[in-house]
């Protein structure tokens, strides 16, 4: 049995403005308001877990201690089936140079990995996103979301961020960068995860 939230203020453990406006628009209609890290001047917790899941449960867990109130976390990344996974919780980091995030750099990166593993096209691969919702007694609720796709190259499309050129949902012929925000906001595996969530948790 899930546990409801019956609160009016929801911490979103996240020092990203762009996912802290998604959740205040998810959560806008059942009159929760929403609280970031930043706001609250939170420390980011290091991830140091090697799914999705437990460095979900590190952020959420750390905004919690530190404040008492009822936090919700997630992470998130992409699995390449070609590569076993990678580069799954580490997507971010494949991203990582000197100077801030390169996804062209990482995209390329993934690309060369795979054809150094010869695996036959399509380049079947999913992205994840695992929310948990932690309380200040210790309890918690996890949802995890995916959408499944393949990975093309050359890359295409304009729109989104990270991986989005590199990844068409299945029973799409674009990729997310060549859909609208809405388009995408539809069928994502953040879409899947805060489903879960307000039907376990809102509803
Ligand atoms: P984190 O959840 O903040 O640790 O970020 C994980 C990484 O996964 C992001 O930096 C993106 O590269 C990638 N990622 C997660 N969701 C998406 C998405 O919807 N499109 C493209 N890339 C994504």
């Amino acid at each position: 049995m899930t546990r409801r939230f019956e609160g009016k203020r929801i911490l979103v453990a996240t020092h990203n403005a762009g996912k802290l406006e998604e959740m205040e628009e998810l959560f806008a209609p059942f009159g929760v308001s929403v609280v970031g890290a930043a706001e609250m001047k939170l420390d980011e917790p290091e991830e140091t877990e090697e799914t999705f899941v437990g460095n979900a449960r590190i952020k959420a867990r750390a905004a919690v201690v530190a404040t008492g109130l009822p936090a919700l976390a997630d992470d998130s990344g992409i699995e390449v089936d070609a590569l076993d996974g990678a580069p799954g919780v580490y997507t971010a980091d494949w991203a990582e140079t000197e100077n801030g995030r390169d996804f062209m750099m990482a995209m390329t990166r993934t690309h060369d990995e795979i054809l150094k593993t010869n695996a036959a096209q399509p380049w079947t691969a999913r992205f994840c996103s695992t929310l948990v919702l932690a309380w200040p007694d210790g309890h918690e609720e996890i949802f995890a979301g995916t959408v499944d796709g393949t990975l093309v190259w050359p890359i295409r499309g304009k729109q989104g961020h990270g991986y989005d050129p590199m990844f068409q949902p299945l029973g799409h012929d674009r990729t997310f960068a060549e859909m609208t925000h809405d388009e995408k906001n539809a069928i994502s595996h953040r879409a899947d995860s805060f489903n879960k969530l307000i039907k376990g948790c809102f509803g």
